[in-house]
């Protein structure tokens, strides 16, 4: 006996697939030269011209709970061979960013991030927060940054403060990609859900993002793999900056938070010393490989362009604000060693590309990493590896 499906097309949706970045959506003509040309792509069902189809007809809710959008890597090689410039590669980034959109929480902030009218806003909340904080002075003496008192603003501020917009990130993350899961879980059969091995699937999600070996299968945009994993790596070095200086400033015998609260820590001042060096280490370092990774980013985007686009506003809002983040942190450093004053503005403005990349991180394309792993586990632990 066959059965009848009723298919819901979603206007709507094709429009604002449209409006993300996938202007070329309509000219698709479904010859699949896309899914033969696609090294990412499983044999079994290829994308991306089913995506392409379903977007055509306004599938929403089969796009959205799809796996296979974010086991794209968005290298272009189908883009770059389709006979009816499409771009699959754009349309599926595209429907990605309204991915996020639709699992995200707060909802009004992905619509914010994704739109240019918002960015002043969003760049204002940092900016008042910290000119709150006392950041738009240039205090007399030696120039130091991140001082208890009487320097440019007391980290008993700015400390909770970034460590709010944190948790923050992490919660409407979780809650997010927590949504997508269930979303792609929904249709599983209840014999596929009980054999589900989500332990080695983690294990080998994670070592493939690690060695990025599906990003080295793209042809067209090549140097992506190399730009991707500087990018990364850094990422991992700044967050290990991040907890070894926060370690710091809670164990610092006088000054810390512990010494603060009137629970001082008998530590050594050399130790202290010792961290302060390593930490210093291993932020330049991070910094100077965020900064080569994202100048590579652009370089390929603009040397690819003819083929494979050259990005959305969403693409390139994130880009630029990683860019911002390494040049003004690094910048930041050598004005205060130098002892240059304006070391001062300069840190501010590194601290709001901090808040910005953090605080919106759920919303932004920085939350690619995220909802590609989860896909990545789940078409692994469902055997679509
Ligand atoms: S996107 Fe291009 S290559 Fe893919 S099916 Fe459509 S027309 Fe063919
Ligand atoms: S952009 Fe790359 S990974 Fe994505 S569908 Fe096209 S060829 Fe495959």
């Amino acid at each position: 006996m066959s059965g009848t499906t009723i298919l819901k097309p979603d206007l709507g949706f094709v429009n604002e697939v449209i409006r993300s970045g996938g202007e070329s959506l309509k000219k698709c003509y479904q010859c699949a030269t896309c899914s033969v040309v696609c090294n990412v792509t499983p044999e079994d069902k290829p994308f991306p011209r089913k995506e392409m189809l379903q977007a055509q007809w306004g599938l929403k809710d089969q796009l959205m709970k799809n796996p296979d959008i974010w086991l794209c890597h968005q290298c272009s090689d189908c883009t770059a061979y389709c006979p009816r410039g499409a771009k699959p590669g754009e349309v599926l980034g595209a429907i990605r960013k309204m991915s996020i959109k639709e699992f995200s929480a707060p909802g009004f902030m992905a619509k914010m991030v994704g739109q240019p009218k918002f960015l002043l806003v969003l760049f204002a909340i940092p900016v008042l927060l910290l000119l709150a904080s006392g950041a738009g002075q240039t205090p007399a003496g030696p120039v130091a940054f991140g001082k208890p008192h009487g320097f440019l603003f007391s980290m008993y501020f700015i400390d909770p403060l970034f460590t709010a917009a944190a948790l923050f990130a992490l919660v409407s993350l979780g809650l997010g990609v927590r949504k997508y899961w269930k979303a792609m879980a929904a249709d599983l059969p209840a014999d596929q859900a009980a054999k589900i091995n989500l332990g080695a699937a983690v294990k080998e999600t994670v070592s493939e993002i690690l060695a990025h070996r599906r990003f080295q299968k793209c042809e067209t945009t090549k140097g992506r793999s190399t730009a991707h994993l500087l990018v990364f790596y850094s990422f991992i070095g700044l967050f290990i900056t991040t907890i070894l200086a926060f370690v710091k400033v809670i164990l610092e015998p006088n000054t810390g938070y512990l010494a603060f609260l009137g629970h001082p820590v008998q530590i050594g001042e050399s130790a202290i010393t010792g961290l302060t060096v390593i930490f210093k280490i291993i932020g330049n370092a991070s910094a100077l490989a965020l900064i080569a990774g994202i100048f590579l980013v652009m370089t390929n985007r603009f040397k690819n362009s003819k083929k494979a686009g050259v990005g959305s506003y969403y693409d390139w809002l994130f880009i630029t604000i990683v860019a911002g983040l390494g040049i003004t942190g690094l910048l930041a450093e050598l004005l205060r060693i130098s002892n240059i004053p304006a070391a001062y503005p300069t840190y501010v403005i590194h601290l709001c590309f901090v808040f910005f990349l953090f605080a919106y991180a759920p919303f932004s394309k920085m939350a690619h990493m995220f909802y590609r792993a989860t896909a990545m586990v789940f078409a692994r632990a469902t055997g679509r590896g």
